[in-house]
């Protein structure tokens, strides 16, 4: 009886809870609604026409775009936006990257995790998500953190408005074998790692779908898999396979049941096959993928996401000897191969998004990936549509991002010169709005 009184009084807490939260949003939305904000664009970048625009007035209220076309009736009172003289784009998606794992680390090793708690973390994490926003990319989706849950903390703070950064979308964990590409390795078989450090071990199809579900009630917004070994990770070979075929089917098929799309890691090539078999939305880093994959890819719509910048930053690591040797030995060679195939994948017409694993280059520098892509055989335009159009398309969110259109969030960008002549113009961002707030001007 006394058990049922207490449910009955926590139940009447929470709804109280609810209200005043509920009350709480509609006072924001209010705050903000009624404001009309005009952008004046010089030249436009339209990446679903694949063409670019001049003379466009943008017109957002309630941090959505409302109104889009040229010489678009201002309303009085609105606030205008003059960037007649620049070149304004959709804000701008990497969609591979690792903002909760705290301050760039110049020796890559995944060990100095331990020096410092979860909070420390996830606290100088802040500024990671900061120059990323201000370099123009409004939204990322985060694959995968040390520290279990770290990104939903980070994700849910920017939400909220704590602190500034691109809108995540985040993974909560990154599904791995034990001793595998995502685990916390290199220590004594006696030295037992905290939860969160271990969170997403797995080591059959049901373990995969014990992780999915627990993910998915934490309230992830995707799937992250290792399929095969990583650069960046002690005692892991890049070239070996890990998950087997049904663990990866089981990972698809239970993110499924969460409306939860999958994207798997993976350099060699069976191990990108086995995923692509399986259905993941996608395969990062695509390094080693044959053309085999390559056909698989393409007929199943599977998109590649490959961080083909990365090399520099690796190897400058090796210049100056701060990164670990054998991470430097996974990485030989694999640079210039994954490269190669990035222009073999685009040729076939596969699917390509915009991925740069952010926090193995430091933070905020992303856009120096375009001007590689763009050597590796994209057109400009081509390269943009993977880090607005195609990248929104990945994420399943193409209602509300990755374009300049009625009803889409306002996250615009804008920049001096041309980025269909001179790609590199995007890495100098210079107006930065996300959902109709400015934040950088
Ligand atoms: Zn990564």
């Amino acid at each position: 009886m006394r058990a049922m009184a207490t449910t009955v009084l926590r139940g009447i807490v929470l709804i109280l809870f609810w209200a005043l939260s509920v009350r709480a949003e509609q006072g924001v939305a209010q705050q903000t609604t009624n404001e009309v904000i005009a952008i004046r664009a010089g030249k436009l970048i339209d990446v679903d026409g694949g063409r670019a625009v001049a003379n466009q007035v943008i017109l957002i209220r309630g941090g959505k775009i409302e109104a889009i076309g040229e010489g678009l009736a201002i309303p009085a009172g609105a606030t205008i936006i003059d960037l007649s003289k620049m070149t304004v784009l959709p804000g701008l998606i990497d969609c591979h990257t690792h903002l909760a794992d705290g301050a760039h680390d110049d020796n890559g090793d995944p060990m100095s995790q331990l020096k410092r708690t979860a909070s420390q973390v996830v606290l100088e994490s802040i500024p990671n998500a900061r120059v990323t926003l201000e370099s123009g990319f409004t939204t990322v989706r985060d694959v995968g953190v040390y520290r279990a849950l770290n990104d939903l903390a980070l994700r849910d703070a920017i939400n909220k408005g704590y602190v500034a950064g691109p809108r995540m979308f985040v993974a909560g964990a990154y599904i791995t074998i034990t001793g595998g590409a995502g685990a916390m390795t290199g220590f004594a078989p006696d030295i037992t790692l905290p939860w969160d450090l271990r969170y997403g071990e797995a080591n059959s199809p049901w373990e995969v779908r014990q992780k999915v579900r627990q993910l998915a009630h934490d309230g992830v917004d995707h799937i992250k898999v290792l399929s095969t070994g990583a650069v960046l990770t002690h005692g892991s070979n890049p070239n070996a396979s890990e998950f087997t075929p049904e663990e990866l089917q089981a990972a698809v098929s239970e993110a499924s049941n969460f409306g939860l799309r999958v994207e798997a890691h993976a350099h060699a090539p069976t191990g990108i096959k086995n995923a692509i078999r399986a259905g993941v939305a996608s395969i990062e880093h695509a390094t080693l993928i044959d053309d085999e994959g390559i056909t698989m890819a393409k007929e199943r719509g599977t998109y590649l996401d490959m961080d083909i910048y990365d090399e520099e930053c690796i190897q400058e690591a090796g210049k100056s000897s701060h990164i670990p040797l054998d991470f430097l030995e996974h990485d030989r060679n694999l640079g210039e191969a994954q490269r190669q195939r990035f222009t073999k994948a685009l040729r076939a017409g596969v699917k390509m998004s915009f991925g740069t694993d952010a926090g193995v280059c430091p933070y905020g520098v992303a856009a120096r990936q375009f001007a590689f892509m763009v050597k590796y055989g994209m057109t400009p335009m081509q390269a943009i549509q993977s880090a607005t159009s195609s990248a929104a398309d990945l994420l399943g969110k193409a209602d509300f991002l990755g374009s300049l259109k009625p009803g889409k969030y306002a996250d615009v960008i804008a920049v001096d010169g041309d980025p269909l002549a001179d790609i590199r113009a995007l890495e100098r961002v210079s107006f930065v709005m996300k959902e109709g707030k400015i934040y950088k001007q």
